[in-house]
């Protein structure tokens, strides 16, 4: 196979290719040629891998590689392509690397100058964002909350004031902790969406505010199975109350001390987005207080 831009046709190319999360028919049929054209291919769990390929009469051998021996592994992987032999990169489900092993062994490759080619195709995230009509220009994806509570909060106060859409992956066992410290830290009027099960018969996308989201999947055992991404709406400056958020605060406490309280206040308007008035009110405040 010639990958585009090979760097060198005499070593081989390392795919990455992304399968179904749930619907078989979305593979693409560049993917099942990689598949089956390569030499090796490189699966996260090889026994989940064999039903996929077997299931479109794929032959091709698998070897693991998963998170516990991915960096250890690579190099025999590493040696195969130096050999000139091309490996097909997959994950149990959607894109490799995407909350997925496959990093290390990527920068493996790339560090030994083999040409490293994309084979795009399912990725969750990326399915409910496009779907979730929460603003899709720019985003953040944080992967997995901290499993434990403590953890999930502290992560979560950091994102509080984060002004992009926020798309999370969750277990479906912690589904519902995690929307209740997500309505405790970004407040119950927050939007949210919960995508469940994409692609599959049970597919739901509830998009709702976050403390009717939490109560809908409270009220359903059935919202608190299966596979889930949680999208919740970025921060916007309060227009007409007078809450300035914890940064705008931050912001215009360390320009106060280098200018005035009115180019202060304007600065500090126009980097957080809070209203310039608003911050000028707190800012004569402060300094009564002080
Ligand atoms: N590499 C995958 C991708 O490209 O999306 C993600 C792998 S990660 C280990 C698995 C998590 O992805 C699940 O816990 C869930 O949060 C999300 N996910 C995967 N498939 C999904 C689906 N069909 N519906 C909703 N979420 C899914």
């Amino acid at each position: 196979m010639t990958a585009p831009g090979a760097l060198n046709s005499a070593v081989g190319s390392l795919y990455v290719v992304a399968t179904p999360i749930g619907n078989l028919d979305d593979i693409s049929a560049r993917a099942m040629k990689v598949l089956r054209e390569v030499s090796l291919i490189a699966a996260e769990d090889t026994r989940h891998s064999l039903r996929l390929l077997q299931h479109f009469g794929i032959t091709t051998p698998l070897a693991a590689c998963h998170e516990h021996n991915e960096r250890d592994e690579g190099s025999r992987f590493i040696a195969r392509l130096l050999a000139g032999e091309d490996v097909a990169l997959i994950s149990d489900a959607g894109t490799p690397l995407i909350s997925d092993p496959g990093y290390h062994l990527v920068r493996q490759a790339r560090a030994a100058g083999i040409s490293v080619v994309p084979v795009p195709g399912a990725c969750a995230l990326i399915a409910a964002l496009s779907a979730a009509g929460l603003p899709s220009d720019r985003f953040i994806f944080e992967g997995f909350l901290p499993a434990k509570a403590v953890g999930r909060r502290a992560r979560l106060e950091l994102l509080k004031e984060e002004p992009r859409t926020l798309i999370f992956y969750e277990a479906p066992h912690r589904i519902l902790e995690c929307l209740q410290d997500l309505e405790t830290v970004f407040g119950a009027q927050r939007p949210a969406l919960l995508a469940r099960e994409l692609t599959k018969t049970f597919e739901t996308l509830k998009g709702l505010p976050l403390s009717e989201l939490r109560g809908f999947v409270e009220a359903d055992a059935n919202q608190q199975r299966g596979e889930c991404v949680v999208l919740v709406a970025g921060w916007t400056a309060p227009e007409n109350d007078d809450a300035v958020g914890a940064e705008a605060m931050r912001v215009l406490d360390l320009l106060l001390q280098e200018m005035p309280l009115k180019r202060a206040a304007a600065l500090a308007a126009e980097i957080t987005g809070v209203r310039k008035n608003l911050l000028y009110q707190v800012a004569l405040d402060r300094q009564k207080d002080a």
